[in-house]
């Protein structure tokens, strides 16, 4: 009979001890990888509307298959996602922000200390998507440059309602500090990643596509709001949607690609972790969550 080594020991004792703990991602927070690339998606919060309220077109209901057995008040998760590129740790959209966003507690449980991020793209400039810039009045990413497309900026910086002022008081650390970069239209912003204009939702509404190593993602934000209706059936809007018009042929082109193409996609607003695969179905489409 012959003795364990102490090696085999120790690494017998670590194997059986490190893992189970290390394998339990935190609450809220899905890794997964995209080429050489992490994509780790952030849950900064779980809302909900009345459909009543959400839906701009209720018309529009009557030919929507499955509308009946919709979920009413309509699930409105918000979730930011994180890309870390090996050699860059980029933030897309920070959250709700204090009190009720969760993306900064995510990041950080996720091992990612704000001060690491050095790159965040804003697909829009919604207070949902905007709050995490800032945490107790100050920068929350000081080491960040803020990418956001040029008519996203002018829109708002020109008005004055809630929205707009929420919108500038964000900015106003990052302007200050020369860190914010202005884009137009489909742009290389980073290495292996793109903008992809997809205006309506709001003037500069914008999605990004990520690449690496042959594999793509597309962060499109918020071209699906309601997950139970507006697949099946693109042509129901919301309200919050500053132009629907074009939000509404927006919303086609962009699951008309995904079902064509096939590259995943990532949702602000859809059901944790909002990454997975738009599918034709019928005349309109499904949404099939990756599967982990
Ligand atoms: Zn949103």
């Amino acid at each position: 009979m012959r003795a364990i080594s102490p090696l085999v020991a120790m690494v017998a004792t670590m194997f059986l001890t490190a893992p189970a703990q290390a394998a339990e991602p935190p609450a809220g927070v899905h890794k997964m990888k995209l080429g050489d690339f992490t994509i780790v998606a952030l849950q900064d919060a779980l809302n909900s509307r009345p459909l009543a309220g959400l839906i701009a077109n209720p018309g529009e209901l009557a030919g929507t298959p499955g509308a009946a057995a919709a979920p009413d008040p309509s699930p409105l998760p918000v979730a930011a996602f994180l890309v870390d590129t090996g050699k860059q740790t980029v933030l897309i959209d920070t959250g709700l922000g204090d009190p009720a966003g969760k993306t900064l507690a995510r990041l950080r449980a996720a091992g990612y200390a704000p001060e690491r991020i050095g790159a965040v793209l804003l697909t829009h400039l919604h207070g949902d998507h905007i709050g995490g810039l800032l945490e107790g009045g100050k920068a929350a990413f000081p080491q960040a440059q803020v990418y956001v497309n040029r008519r996203e900026t002018a829109y708002w910086l020109a008005a004055d309602n809630a929205g707009a002022q929420k919108a500038k008081a964000a900015l106003a650390p990052y302007q200050a500090a020369g860190r914010v970069t202005l884009f137009d239209g489909a742009a290389a912003i980073l290495p292996g990643i793109a903008s992809s204009p997809a205006y309506g939702h709001t003037p500069g509404h914008t999605g990004y596509m990520i690449e690496s190593a042959g594999r793509r993602l597309l962060m499109w934000a918020d071209i699906v709001h309601v997950q139970a209706l507006q697949f099946v059936n693109p042509n129901v809007s919301v309200n919050f949607d500053i132009d629907k018009a074009e939000a509404r042929e927006t919303r086609k082109a962009f699951l008309a690609d995904a079902a064509a193409r096939g590259y995943l996609v990532a949702g602000t607003h859809i059901a944790f972790p909002g990454i997975g695969h738009v599918r034709a179905a019928g005349a309109g489409y499904r949404w099939e969550p990756l599967a982990e």
